[in-house]
């Protein structure tokens, strides 16, 4: 059985008060009686991680946005794998659409980042993706597929199980607008297969599958309700404490 989860990417968001005080109402908003029901994981800044550890009291996991693949060593700006374990984060989001469309992150990147995660003990959320215009053109599971598999390239089959795949359409990111269950559905089915063939039905069906894109309290039942959803990877509703904890409840229902 796939622990549903959900976890909250604040993107460059909030001033360290700020994401202490969301933080603390996430925090207090789940309910100790969840946690066989759902897993819950906020991913801030860099600056906002270490304001976390008190605030978030064990219940909710830290994750972080990113990661450098090195270990140490002369790459200005960038952040290891061991430096966020070492403030207790336990989850990094890899290869979102924002790094890869701004800041030119590709697919070898990716991978090299997911594999940095997994060595360092951190669980990896790789993001997959198709643009509108892939969409209209019908290419989206001829480019899902090959992103997945450059994505999970050199991870290990003992690595699988642990690894989340969140698949977010960039169209429906902040837009309003998300993917119908049903369709997403059929992509996690796809993703699940994908990695079933790759690696084994037993890893692929440990392997967690997410949703993201415009996801919120009102429509997470449609996509959890799904055989292959396994949660939301969210961005806008993770800002507002209430809506966040009122997707939580909606799950654990
Ligand atoms: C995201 O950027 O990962 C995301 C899912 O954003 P939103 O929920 O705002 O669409």
């Amino acid at each position: 059985m796939r622990k549903p989860i959900i976890v909250g990417n604040w993107k460059m968001n909030l001033t360290v008060p700020v994401a202490e005080k969301l933080a603390g109402d996430v925090a207090s908003g789940y309910q100790a009686d969840w946690a066989d029901k759902v897993e819950v994981v906020v991913c801030p800044t860099y600056l906002q991680i270490p304001a976390m550890a008190d605030v978030l009291s064990g219940r909710v996991g830290l994750g972080a946005q990113d990661l450098f693949w090195e270990e140490e060593g002369a790459y200005t700006g960038e952040i290891s794998a061991n430096m966020l374990k070492e403030l207790g984060c336990g989850y990094v989001i890899i290869g979102h659409s924002e790094r890869r469309e701004y800041l030119g992150e590709t697919n070898e990147m990716v991978g090299k980042k997911a594999c940095a995660a997994l060595a360092a003990g951190l669980v990896p959320i790789i993001c997959v993706g198709e643009s509108q215009k892939q969409r209209e053109a019908d290419e989206t599971n001829e480019f899902l597929e090959k992103q997945l598999l450059a994505a999970v390239d050199s991870i290990e089959q003992a690595d699988m199980a642990q690894v989340i795949v969140a698949y977010e359409p960039i169209w429906a990111i902040g837009s309003g607008d998300p993917a119908s269950p049903e369709d997403a559905e059929e992509i996690a089915s796809l993703i699940r297969e994908t990695l079933t063939d790759k690696y084994s039905q037993a890893e692929a069906q440990q392997c967690r599958i997410l949703y993201g894109g415009s996801a919120k309290a009102d429509n997470i039942a449609g996509f959890i309700g799904q055989d292959n959803i396994d949660g939301a990877l969210v961005g806008g509703a993770s800002l507002d404490a209430k809506e966040f904890v009122g997707m939580l409840t909606s799950v654990v229902k």
